[in-house]
């Protein structure tokens, strides 16, 4: 497994267990280059998804990277690794349901943000400043703008995905 703070190929399982409905199992893993820790989730999947991403290439959807990506821009943020899990059950679960095959990679990348606008504002500027491409200072004020939408949305409501 790469980590996901470095880039590194190897990285070392400190520990296994299933997670506390044993839906998936939850691995602690240890990254000896640059010494961050993570955590993965194995889970059995109900339904085949594939992610279209920009340009048409498919990819098999990839519960896992949803965690990685929001462990990257929550690092050092004062969320546990459990509130990661159940936003990103929550995103699977409303992407299971849809009835759609297949998904658009925008329309994870727009469940994530709204995830992380619950989670923690800091790294959802992180997530979004990288998904968006942001090139020039003007795009934080759009940005911030939608921020306001989006915490008018979802700001009453901790838990909602
Ligand atoms: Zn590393």
């Amino acid at each position: 497994m790469r980590c996901p703070f470095c880039g590194h190929e190897e990285t070392q399982v400190k520990d296994s267990r299933p997670t506390e409905d044993s839906s998936s199992i939850r691995r602690r893993r240890y990254c000896p280059e640059c010494g961050e820790r993570f955590t993965t989730f194995e889970r059995v999947q109900l339904r085949e998804l594939t992610v279209v991403k920009t340009g048409g290439r498919k990819q098999p959807f990839d519960r896992d990277k949803i965690i990685r990506s929001m462990q990257v821009a929550l690092r050092k943020r004062p969320v546990d690794i459990e509130e990661i899990e159940m936003f990103a059950n929550g995103i699977v679960r409303a992407l299971e349901t849809s009835g759609e095959p297949e998904i658009a990679s925008s329309r994870i990348g727009e469940l994530v943000m709204k995830a992380l606008v619950a989670l923690d504002v800091v790294g959802y500027i992180r997530y979004a400043s990288v998904y968006k491409d942001f090139r020039e200072p003007e795009d934080f004020g759009e940005f911030l703008r939608e921020l306001e939408h989006l915490k008018a949305e979802t700001g009453d409501k901790p838990g909602a995905a």
